[in-house]
């Protein structure tokens, strides 16, 4: 059933990826993160069939258990985490996921920072961010959120590689290009302040917006929905 569905819309999100870096004048890639949470097992499989490389799930729970499941059949497969991480969950977290989107407080950062140094390991990670203030959304928001970064940055273990973020729930265009805009702006600012940035990813763009975010710089989008159809659960 999964393998139908993305042999229709694979082609279908990898076009329209190609024709918005093509109004952007872009040249450099973009990198689609195929959401499975609320799917089977075999949505993965299906998807590493398709060609996809890299999944995001949002709780940790769920990812573990597909993980578990299928990491020997799928050694190449990359696992994102997108949605919140608890703190208590660090320990577990930094063994299952090839790169944490949402590090959204400067504890959790410190937590993830103890466990990679605890583990001999580097944690890779964005930084999530709420430029447009709203109060159903994690992340750093305001005029503390480039201090926040660059002092995460320099956290040994933690190696931030760009920022994240989710654009309002709106109809309007505007809105959701307005937000994208200012967290590659945000990213800039970073950088000049001084933040030891390890990439410049911008994971931007869901189903209903990935189009505006490529033409406004990601380079990552999290789609689910428009791949594998509506969630189970
Ligand atoms: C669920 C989710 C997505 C994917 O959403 P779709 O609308 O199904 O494409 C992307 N990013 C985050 C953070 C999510 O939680």
């Amino acid at each position: 059933m999964y393998d139908e569905r993305l042999k229709q819309s694979l082609p279908r999100v990898q076009d329209s990826m190609a024709a918005a870096r093509a109004r952007a004048g872009r040249t450099d890639d973009v990198r689609l993160v195929a959401v499975t949470k609320g799917h089977a097992v075999a949505a993965v499989e299906a998807a590493a069939r398709a060609g996809i490389t890299a999944v995001g799930e949002n709780r940790v729970q769920e990812l573990d258990e597909k993980r578990t499941t299928l990491a020997d059949s799928l050694p190449a497969m990359q696992w994102h985490l997108i949605g919140h991480l608890q703190r208590n969950k660090a320990r577990r977290a930094i063994t299952l996921f090839d790169l944490i989107h949402s590090v959204d407080s400067p504890r959790l950062a410190r937590a993830l920072s103890a466990e990679a140094v605890r583990a001999s390991v580097d944690v890779h990670a964005l930084v999530q961010v709420n430029v447009s203030g709203e109060a159903t959304k994690g992340g750093f928001e305001g005029d503390a959120a480039v201090e926040h970064i660059v002092e995460i940055s320099e956290l040994p273990g933690l190696h931030v590689h760009g920022l994240m973020t989710m654009a309002p729930f709106t109809a309007d265009e505007s809105v959701i290009r307005s937000t994208f805009a200012a967290t590659r702006r945000l990213l800039e600012r970073c950088t000049a302040a001084g933040a030891q940035l390890h990439g410049r990813e911008l994971s931007m763009g869901m189903s209903s917006d990935y189009e505006l975010a490529i033409e406004e710089g990601s380079t990552m989008v999290r789609i689910g929905t428009t791949l594998f159809g509506e969630r189970e659960t």
